[in-house]
């Protein structure tokens, strides 16, 4: 592609939000056959609110200020939803010391002398606890696309939680429209697997990598790439710089994180996936055009 052509091309395209940082990011995303996509900020609006509290019995009254107190160091939108619920019930909480982040798990903080673990089945596991109890209850919330979580005390597990992220207006469309092109979708996520099929399923998402840690979103990324196949990445930054960067092109969505407008070679301005195959299909006429 000239120079020139590269201009026109992006000119019609910054006027629908769509941002080409380079010709060659044009070219990538006209090329690209495979469209991975994070979940939580991408498909969804990543703004997940608490839906649910199971208790154990132990606890009862004071389960949701322990774990509202835990996660105040956090700044992972499931913690946010903890927190809103907590202040919408008027609770008064107390500090947390020795707060601790376990990426692509939960939190641990110590409240009024107890310490406290917040996160997945896995992280429970991890600790040596048995969450099998819950399981029929969680599986339940679990397949309605909610994602599952629990909080544990001094060895014991006081309760499960669930929080609900919807789904985007527009990205059903989307989804659909990228199909329609001819391209696979995937969805990569760090959540639980069964909150990963149930909304993949709601978007006509066959194709799901759940659980991956956030280290390993790359990785995902490598092993698509390694089938032969290019790879557009779409995501809004969070946990997701390095994916962006292994992709044959990145593409960051909606306002996004610094470190993802500088990583992606696309940026769209609004968080709407209808941004991607508009995209795409721009990257396809502008380079039609030129040739
Ligand atoms: P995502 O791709 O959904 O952004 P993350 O890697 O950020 O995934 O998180 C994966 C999982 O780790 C979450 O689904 C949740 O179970 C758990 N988790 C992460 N942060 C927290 C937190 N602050 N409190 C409780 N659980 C958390
Ligand atoms: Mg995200």
């Amino acid at each position: 592609a000239t120079p020139t052509s590269v201009m026109v091309g992006t000119g019609r395209a910054a006027s629908l939000g769509v941002l080409f940082k380079s010709g060659a990011a044009l070219e990538a995303l006209q090329r690209a056959d495979v469209i991975a996509l994070d979940k939580t900020g991408t498909l969804t609006l990543g703004r997940p609110e608490l839906t649910d509290l199971i208790l154990t019995g132990q606890y009862d009254a004071a389960a949701l200020t322990l774990i509202a107190a835990a996660e105040r160091g956090s700044e992972h939108p499931v913690a946010q939803a903890i927190l809103t619920a907590a202040r919408a019930e008027g609770l008064t909480l107390p500090g947390a010391t020795a707060f601790q982040a376990l990426p692509g798990e939960g939190i641990e903080a110590t409240v009024n002398g107890q310490r406290v673990w917040v996160g997945s089945d896995r992280l429970m596991t991890r600790l040596g606890l048995n969450v099998a109890p819950l399981t029929a209850q969680t599986d339940a919330l679990a397949d309605l696309g909610r994602t599952p979580l629990y909080a544990a005390v001094d060895g014991h597990i006081i309760a499960a939680l669930a929080v609900a992220d919807p789904i985007k207006p527009g990205s059903l469309e989307a989804v659909q429209a990228i199909q329609s092109s001819g391209r696979r979708v995937v969805m990569i996520t760090g959540d639980h697997a069964r909150t990963a099929q149930a909304v993949a399923r709601q978007l006509g998402i066959t194709d799901v990598r759940a659980e991956v840690h956030p280290a390993q979103k790359s990785a995902a990324v490598k092993e698509l790439q390694a089938a032969g196949q290019h790879v557009a990445f779409v995501g809004d930054g969070i946990n997701d710089a390095p994916a962006l960067a292994q992709a044959d092109v990145g593409v960051a969505i909606g306002t996004g994180t610094d470190v993802a407008a500088e990583t992606a070679g696309v940026i769209l301005m609004s968080g709407d996936l209808r941004g991607v195959p508009n995209a795409v299909a721009l990257s396809r006429a502008t380079l039609t055009n030129i040739r």
